[in-house]
């Protein structure tokens, strides 16, 4: 009788070397018999050489560089795509070991080089004018996985003696969706043995996941913070990001107050202007009525199109109004500059282009 075994192959995958920070490295050592010291010349090989392989770690012992390799990964992301803008905005598509892809975008500033990173693969917050949340959340990303993105764009700045000195977390995703890993990334690139980009230069955004408001004020980091309002008012949230049903604007305002007075510091409000929905002098009046007292800086943000999603831009002129209106109650606000139009280089749009290719 012939028999039939249904084997499913399962794709063994070893964690990335780059989710370890240096402590977790040192016991990790201890507990394969090695000494603690390594995990200093193994950071050196990671982020100040950046190389590719452990093999290429020459000061390590054969025997530790191949238990290196039987344990963990160290290329964990393919690159798919890398576009180029014609203002120097770089935008990578990153395909990882399961297949799902991500995107990465490296912009240029006068005062530096800046990366804005992915956290998970999709997004279950479901704001309904951003891309990112389209196909809904895949999977968390391990925070190898998001340190891996800040490498990869040195790498490549390192062909031109260039260095990435700031680090947004604004890409696809939410940081406070997938807390430990975000967290745990943090403290690897801002690790002077990492690739020590100073605390001051990271920033953080989150649609506004109360809890983790109020423990992200207990972590005592000096990393910049933002919270993306886009409304002025409950209703109009609520219209543009569900999440202000589960987390109410007054409970949000209430974590940013706590924030402020546990931090000192100052908080962002990213706030799109939607064409016809959000954008009035009205709504800039009541904004600034809302944030009055508040140690704060808004970032005006034209939407960007989405094709999947009907919001249209502001008029230029209605943008500068909007702007003038909230100067003219003391608000701090600047209006984003654009980076990498001719790229799609807005939030999830070339993931989201690969993704309908893939299943078309
Ligand atoms: N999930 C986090 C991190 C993303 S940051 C957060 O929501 O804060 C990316 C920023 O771009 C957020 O403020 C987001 O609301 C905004 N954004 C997303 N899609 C946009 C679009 N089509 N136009 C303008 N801003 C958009």
């Amino acid at each position: 009788m012939e028999t039939t075994t249904n084997v499913t192959t399962k794709v063994e995958t070893k964690p990335s070397i780059y989710s370890l920070q240096l402590e977790e490295l040192k016991n990790w050592l201890k507990e394969n018999d090695e000494k603690a010291f390594r995990a200093e010349q193994i950071f050196d090989w990671l982020y100040k050489k950046r190389v590719t392989s452990f093999e290429d770690m020459s000061n390590l012992a054969k025997g530790l560089r191949e238990k290196l390799q039987a344990h963990f990964t160290l290329t964990t992301l393919k690159t798919i795509i890398q576009q180029t803008s014609s203002d120097g905005t770089i935008k990578f598509l990153f395909e990882l070991h399961d297949g799902y892809s991500i995107e990465t975008v490296l912009m240029r500033h006068d005062y530096g080089n800046s990366v804005c990173v992915t956290t998970q693969v999709g997004c279950r917050i479901g704001c309904t004018f951003c891309a990112s949340t389209l196909g809904g959340l895949k999977r968390h990303l391990e925070a190898g996985e998001i340190v891996a993105q800040v490498v990869n764009v040195q790498q490549v700045l390192d062909e031109t003696d260039e260095r990435v000195s700031s680090v947004v977390i604004m890409g696809i995703g939410e940081p406070f969706d997938n807390y430990d890993n975000m967290l745990s990334f943090l403290k690897i690139i801002n690790h002077d043995q990492g690739l020590n980009i100073g605390a001051r230069h990271i920033t953080v955004s989150t649609s506004g996941i109360v809890p983790k408001i109020y423990q992200f004020a207990d972590e005592d980091t000096q990393i910049n913070f933002a919270i993306s309002l886009h409304a002025p008012n409950t209703e109009l949230r609520t219209r543009l990001m569900p999440i202000n049903k589960a987390y109410s604007l007054p409970e949000l305002m209430k974590a940013v107050r706590y924030y402020i007075n546990k931090t000192g510091r100052r908080i962002s409000f990213e706030y799109g202007l939607f064409g016809g929905v959000n954008d009035q002098v009205e709504h800039a009046e009541e904004l600034a009525k809302l944030l009055k007292g508040i140690k704060c800086h808004v970032n005006l943000i034209p939407v960007n199109y989405v094709p999947e999603r009907d919001y249209v831009r502001t008029p230029r002129d209605q943008i500068f109004a909007f702007e003038k209106t909230l100067k003219d109650h003391g608000v701090n606000v600047t209006i984003r500059r654009e980076h990498g139009h001719d790229i799609d280089a807005a939030c999830g749009q070339l993931r989201a282009k690969e993704r309908q290719e893939e299943t078309r």
